[in-house]
């Protein structure tokens, strides 16, 4: 018999604040977590994996929850240095960090894959949960503006998301296939959670993986989205601006259009509440719920919330 557990679909810091919530009313053990790595890059000689490190520090609880990456007591002395030689030095990677770094590219050269590799970071920090990244293939997004096509970790961080956004294309889906293992885990799960993560970079990005949609349509009655636009707005980052260059509605009424074929329920945040009927045309059964994770109780709560839908 195969043993209950919850699957998420999650990118980094709205998926993060989520997961701090249902770890902390649940048993870790029972979480299995596939992240996007579309935000994976390669600086200073390093590979860095930005939403999975958030995820696992999330985890481990050595997170700076303030910022909602990196480590807490951080420090940048190495960075400081590192400008002095590159020119990628506004990617913040504090020293601590930059351990994790120099390990996980350590066992790349070894040969290691990027799920093993990820999971010996998390053991070794103390994480219960299973944390997949979702494909071991290279894997990056990538931003076309008027100046030039950057990788989105520079289109956030360096340009802080300002160029107007004339494509965004996917480096690696040809490539990118689901592995036999997140296959079975999405048939096996009890419950899958879309984390209120954002739809086109984070959760879109995993959704490139071949076979992955596909797995989430056969199991759509047990899907559940949290949704990441409140009232017309994005709660941080460029979800907004990515959802109008793809003809989205910027609402939850746009993030559901977009999971529509995969998503059996949506939680939309009572502010929302007016457009729930519309959602619900769509043939997904539709929750309101206070969804703005201001503190831990209302991560909790909004976790309560999601493990009690009646599947
Ligand atoms: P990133 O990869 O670090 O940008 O993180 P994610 O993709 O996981 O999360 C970004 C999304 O999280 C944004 O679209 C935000 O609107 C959403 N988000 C952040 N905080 C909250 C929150 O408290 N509630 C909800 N509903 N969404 C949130």
């Amino acid at each position: 018999m195969v043993e209950k557990f919850f699957l998420l679909l999650a990118g980094g810091v709205g998926a993060a604040k989520f997961i701090k919530g249902l770890a902390s009313i649940i048993n870790q053990k029972l979480l299995k977590i596939i992240v996007n790595t579309g935000d994976d890059i390669e600086l200073f000689g390093l590979k860095i994996c930005p939403d999975l490190d958030i995820i696992t520090y999330t985890l481990a609880d050595c997170i700076d929850e303030e910022k909602g990456w990196g480590f807490k007591d951080e420090t940048f002395n190495c960075l400081s240095i590192l400008k002095k030689f590159y020119s990628t030095g506004w990617f913040n990677a504090g020293d601590k960090d930059l351990a994790i770094h120099i390990y996980r590219t350590d066992l790349w050269k070894q040969g290691y894959k990027k799920d093993e590799i990820t999971k010996r970071i998390s053991e070794k920090l103390g994480v219960h949960a299973e944390i997949i990244p979702m494909c071991n293939e290279p894997f990056e997004t990538y931003i076309k503006t008027p100046k030039k096509s950057m990788h989105f970790e520079e289109y956030y961080i360096k340009e802080c998301c300002e160029p107007e956004i004339l494509d965004i294309t996917f480096r690696g889906t040809g490539k990118a296939r689901a592995t036999k293992k997140v296959l079975e885990l999405i048939k096996n799960a009890e419950r899958i959670i879309i984390c209120p993560s954002n739809p086109l970079v984070s959760i879109g990005t995993i959704l490139q993986v071949q076979g992955i949609r596909e797995a989430l349509i056969n199991v759509k009655n047990k899907v559940i989205g949290i949704s990441p636009i409140i009232h017309g707005m994005a709660v941080k980052g460029p979800a907004g601006q990515l959802m109008k260059f793809f003809n989205l509605d910027i609402s939850c009424i746009g993030v559901a259009r977009f999971y529509r074929d995969f998503l059996g329920h949506f939680i939309i945040d009572d502010r929302d509440r007016i457009l729930k009927s519309k959602v619900e045309k769509m043939g997904i059964k539709t929750y309101c719920f206070d969804t703005m994770m201001i503190n831990q109780t209302k991560k909790e709560n909004l976790a309560r919330f999601v493990i009690d839908i009646q599947i």
